[in-house]
């Protein structure tokens, strides 16, 4: 098969457009043809490799992807599975429970004992093929975009279990985005909309932020003109704070906790200016707040949220699609924010 790979990490002049043994499926896993990948940013932070990532190189980025099912080795017994066949059009779910640890048995399969992440530390979706356990797929209607279904994929269960389960978010309540063009920053404006929320989104770009206001932001704050934008946050809220707030950026964490009512939720699922950064500890106490992690979501919220796609509740925000061999250009757009929502891969 044809695939984007790299043999060592580092910038995109590492990644190959090149021939790739085709994977064959284990028992219980489907091989599927892909017409479609969505990027990722941790696809770039694997790429550049982190001490402590081992991974079997070569090793191909993606963690979403469409397509066609080809091939199924011993499917799982009937009503085990989806009921998914060979010739079913598919959309994967990048989350890798492994099916039998105390969390999975729960149900609660983000918190696997032996989790993995499809391109992560198995090789992804930047492919002509990839072989995943029949239980991560999701069935598509005939008529359902490829590109629409492998952009939905990560970002909406992400933004769901972190607004709906972790967050709790109510529709009377009023949430905060940082950050106005990421793929879960969008999904997350359409989500807290879908709930009926109040949704303000702080972003530096004036044309990003009227994206934002186009899918569904009530109240729109540029940074690039407010340095404390916090402040701005408060005056658009009454002087009242907001209930949640949705910080995926790290250093802005600060800011994020002075916008917050007395007992409201942080919750973050990544840090798009680094890991590392310093928080006041007299704001998480005083203010009796809760900051909220999370990565991915379960196997039965990842149903419920592409349930809400397949159905127009939720429309994925489409940014820009490469043929699988710009891999490399696609990859610097999404580094450098240049995006607004999505950015696929055309596999032909
Ligand atoms: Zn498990």
């Amino acid at each position: 098969m044809k695939a984007v790979l790299f043999r060592a990490h580092g910038g995109p002049e590492v990644l190959e457009y090149t021939d790739f043994p085709t994977p064959e499926p284990k028992p219980g896993e489907a091989l599927i043809r892909l017409h479609a990948a969505a990027l990722n940013r941790m696809d770039v932070l694997v790429r550049n490799g982190w001490p402590g990532l081992k991974l079997e190189l070569p090793h191909i980025n993606g963690a979403d992807g469409a397509g066609e099912i080809v091939a199924i080795d011993s499917p799982l017994p009937e009503g085990e599975g989806l009921g998914v066949r060979v010739g079913d059009r598919v959309v994967i779910n990048a989350n890798l429970g492994c099916g039998s640890c105390e969390f999975c048995l729960e149900g609660k399969d983000n918190l696997c004992a032996n989790w993995h992440l499809l391109g992560e530390t198995v090789r992804g979706t930047y492919a002509e093929y990839v072989a995943v356990p029949i239980k991560q797929l999701y069935k598509l209607p005939k008529d359902f975009d490829y590109h629409s279904a492998a952009a939905a994929a990560l970002v909406y269960q992400t933004a769901w279990h972190s607004l709906v389960r972790r967050g709790n978010l109510q529709r009377d309540e009023t949430v905060l985005i940082v950050g106005a063009g990421g793929g879960v920053n969008t999904a997350s404006v359409q989500i807290a909309k879908y709930i009926g929320a109040q949704v303000i989104v702080v972003g530096s770009e004036a044309k990003k932020l009227q994206m934002a206001k186009s899918i569904g932001a009530d109240i729109l704050i540029d940074r690039s003109k407010e340095a404390d934008w916090s402040k701005s946050v408060f005056l658009a809220t009454n002087k009242r704070g907001v209930d949640v707030v949705v910080d995926n950026v790290g250093a802005t964490f600060m800011q994020s906790l002075r916008t917050l009512r007395k007992g409201g939720r942080l919750l973050t699922v990544g840090n798009s200016a680094g890991p590392k950064f310093e928080i006041d500890n007299r704001y998480i106490f005083a203010k009796h707040l809760s900051i909220l992690g999370s990565t991915m979501s379960t196997l039965g919220e990842f149903k419920e949220v592409m349930d809400l796609v397949i159905n127009g509740k939720l429309q994925p925000t489409m940014d820009k699609t490469y043929p699988l061999q710009d891999a490399a250009s696609a990859q610097e757009r999404l580094w450098k924010h240049e995006n607004f929502g999505k950015i696929t891969l055309d596999i032909l």
